[in-house]
């Protein structure tokens, strides 16, 4: 197969076809100025030179033709080259673009991938400490636990101690005693009857969940047993209480019932002067779980307390105060509803009364 032309060749190959052009044309002058010139000569030798030059002249045309036909086929091929060579520059100047495209891209990426890993390095690092400090705040929180179990038990046997001893004092020296310090001495043994109970309280606050059992319970026969054990307290206040359809769940039985034992208790005991108490118990199921609410129409309470008031030992009243308590029942029932991993909480207006909802996730297993 014939070599592809290079441009520079045909270049080159264009330059001589045209100085052949010009030396033909050159020449075919020359043979008709010597024709002229030859005009002057006798008739037969004229005829013989003329068809000479007639001849040299086609051969010159046929020449010059033949040239004239390749110098545009060779114009034709160059033009077709450059094309070429600019389609390929223009296809050569987009890779190289696109390869420098792909290389910032490659260098974003690597960007992007070393910044990634290390956040995963970040997080990795951040989930050890979550989880050391997670271990640190359970084993803390069993010591406590320990520790508040421990306490209760050994801060009652001095107290125990000093009760006795104001016992023996008041038994075999009242006569002879100041009746200052018979009152002082009385005073005394409230305060330490009152720590006992706060004491108790507590161990058994420690304790609470410790020997949970899960049972299938129908709600409403619980509800009505509990309004059964205050029936002298609902009597003698006049409460009435009002219960919607319950459902029937798995839950931890003693320690639910404690829930309505305290809300309900709550409910007739911070009632207004002179208003007979309306409690009202409902529940409702949600999508994802069960939503209790205890309501009445008592005294209320201060936004400001709505979280605290389930802190332990956390009371709106002092032990001077109407409403006696020792701060804790609130404190119980947010235990027992993290027990059943949900949550509690009071919406209420001083003077108008409060409504404490809690939910429950039913146990999944007996
Ligand atoms: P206690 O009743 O023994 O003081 P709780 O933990 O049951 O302890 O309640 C904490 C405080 O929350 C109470 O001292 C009281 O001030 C307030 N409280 C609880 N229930 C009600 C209620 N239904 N209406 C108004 N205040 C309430």
């Amino acid at each position: 197969m014939e070599k592809r032309k290079t441009i520079d060749e045909l270049i080159l190959e264009n330059q001589k076809l045209a100085s052949k052009i010009i030396i033909a044309h050159q020449a075919m002058k020359e043979v008709l100025i010597k024709a002229k010139k030859q005009d002057a000569f006798q008739s037969n030798q004229r005829e013989e030179l003329f068809i000479k030059l007639i001849n040299e002249n086609k051969l010159m045309s046929e020449e010059l033709a033949l040239a004239h036909k390749q110098l545009d086929f060779q114009n034709k091929e160059k033009a077709k080259r450059t094309d070429e060579l600019v389609i390929t520059n223009v296809e050569l100047d987009h890779q190289y673009k696109e390869r420098a495209k792909r290389a910032d891209e490659l260098a974003i990426a690597n960007v992007e991938l070393d910044y990634q890993n290390k956040e995963k390095a970040k997080r990795a690092d951040e989930l050890e400490i979550t989880n050391k400090e997670l271990e640190k705040f359970v084993s803390a929180n069993r010591e406590l636990k320990q520790f508040v179990y421990i306490a209760s038990h050994e801060f009652k046997e001095p107290l125990r101690t000093i009760a006795n001893f104001i016992q023996i004092i008041n038994e075999d020296y009242s006569p002879t005693l100041d009746k200052k310090i018979v009152e002082y001495l009385r005073t005394i043994d409230n305060s330490v009857k009152r720590m006992m109970v706060l004491i108790t309280s507590l161990l058994h606050f420690s304790r609470l969940g410790i020997n949970k059992k899960v049972s299938n319970v129908d709600c409403k026969e619980l509800i009505d047993s509990v309004i059964s054990d205050l029936a002298v307290l609902i009597k003698s206040s006049n409460a009435t209480i009002e219960v919607s359809e319950m459902p029937k769940i798995n839950i931890y039985e003693i320690e639910f019932r404690q829930i309505f034992q305290n809300l309900i208790t709550n409910a007739i005991k911070y009632q207004k002067k002179g208003s007979l108490p309306k409690i009202q118990i409902r529940a409702e199921k949600t999508p994802e779980n069960y939503r209790f609410s205890v309501s009445d129409n008592g005294i209320g309470i201060e936004p400001s307390y709505f979280d605290r008031i389930f802190d332990i030992f956390q009371r709106l009243h002092n032990t001077e105060e109407v409403f006696e308590g020792k701060g804790i029942g609130l404190a119980y029932c947010k235990k027992i509803v993290q027990l059943h991993k949900g949550e509690i909480w009071v919406e209420s207006e001083l003077g108008k009364g409060s409504t404490f909802y809690f939910t429950i996730f039913p146990i999944l297993s007996l």
